[in-house]
């Protein structure tokens, strides 16, 4: 924790409201920080549940630390934690629009709502029910792939990229988010990997083969991962893989098999997301390409929904 040393806020400056979310280690609720000198702030607020075990908080202080080493315009900012009496808290820039998940399956609904006159689609104006366009996907896919890329030059990989662990912020750019798989591999060190001993939870719909077979993760592992956040973002939010169960999920990928895609998913979508899942690591573009790419190509990205 001597790390957090000077990222300590004191406890009284923060008015804590409602709750944003359910976290691994316990809720993520909404507040606004009042220090000495400085406006008010909105933060979301992590605590760590009343009760956790020792080696609970060492991840939880671990995943603060590595979010205050970062400090890119796509990933969420940390602002500070509070120790000392009660439970541990992580304070963390508040994304207005919540996780990227939420807000395409709101779009969705949108889209859907639009064509059957669902009358209880969820009442917002007539901007927000505009059709989610090529261009806000693809940015939002560009956004994604620049935090990676960032990660990338400082050896961090993050073992858990999907949409559920993006954020949105009021101005609608993408934070990465939830960093608590997250480790360093070696300082900027191309292709360093990091092999994983203990078998805990992991998200298997969005791992790479190698991940799955041998328990490597490397930040190669994220660019597949970053090809399923792809077709979750062209779906809307659909779950990649459908209704399997990830136990065949895992099967599947381990005999070559690649995340499904939608059968009117564009030509573009479909050879980005296919690059990432080169089933040789070192042969999937760099992040830093796929910014690049989506730079240039900036309507790659067009809604496909299943049907
Ligand atoms: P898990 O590992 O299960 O995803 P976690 O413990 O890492 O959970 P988060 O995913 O970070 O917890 O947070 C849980 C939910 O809280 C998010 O899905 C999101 O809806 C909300 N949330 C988290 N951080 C923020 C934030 N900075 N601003 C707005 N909402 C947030």
């Amino acid at each position: 924790a001597g790390a957090l040393a000077g990222y300590l806020v004191d406890r009284d400056a923060l008015a804590v409201d409602g709750r944003l979310g359910e976290g691994r280690f316990g809720c993520v609720r909404f507040a606004v920080l009042r220090e000495p000198g400085a406006p008010p702030r909105p933060v979301a607020v992590k605590a760590l549940r009343e009760g956790a075990a020792p080696a609970e908080e060492g991840e939880f202080l671990r995943e603060a630390s590595t979010l205050a080493s970062l400090d890119h315009e796509n990933v969420i900012r940390f602002v500070g934690v509070c120790a000392g009496d009660g439970p541990p808290l992580m304070l963390m820039e508040h994304a207005f629009f919540g996780d990227l998940l939420a807000y395409l399956r709101t779009r969705r609904h949108l889209v859907e709502g639009a064509a059957t006159e669902d009358a209880e689609g969820p009442c917002l104006g007539a901007e927000e029910a505009a059709h989610v366009s090529a261009a806000e996907l693809t940015r939002l896919a560009r956004e994604a792939a620049s935090a990676l890329g960032y990660l990338a030059g400082r050896g961090v990989v993050h073992r858990d990229v999907r949409a559920s662990n993006c954020l949105v912020d009021a101005r609608r750019t993408l934070k990465l988010s939830d960093f608590g798989l997250a480790r360093q591999v070696g300082a900027g060190d191309d292709g360093a990997e990091y092999a994983c001993r203990r078998r805990g939870l992991f998200p298997v719909l969005w791992m790479a083969p190698e991940s799955l077979k041998d328990g490597v993760f490397s930040s190669a592992s994220d660019v597949w991962s970053f090809g399923v956040l792809a077709t979750e973002l062209v779906t809307l939010g659909a779950r990649p893989f459908g209704a399997w169960p990830p136990l065949r999920v895992l099967q599947y990928v381990n005999d070559g098999g690649q995340p499904p895609l939608p059968p009117d998913a564009n030509p573009q979508t479909r050879a980005l997301a296919t690059l990432c899942w080169r089933r040789r690591p070192e042969q999937r573009p760099s992040a830093a390409e796929l910014v690049a790419y989506l730079a240039t190509n900036a309507r790659a990205l067009r809604p496909a929904l299943w049907r």
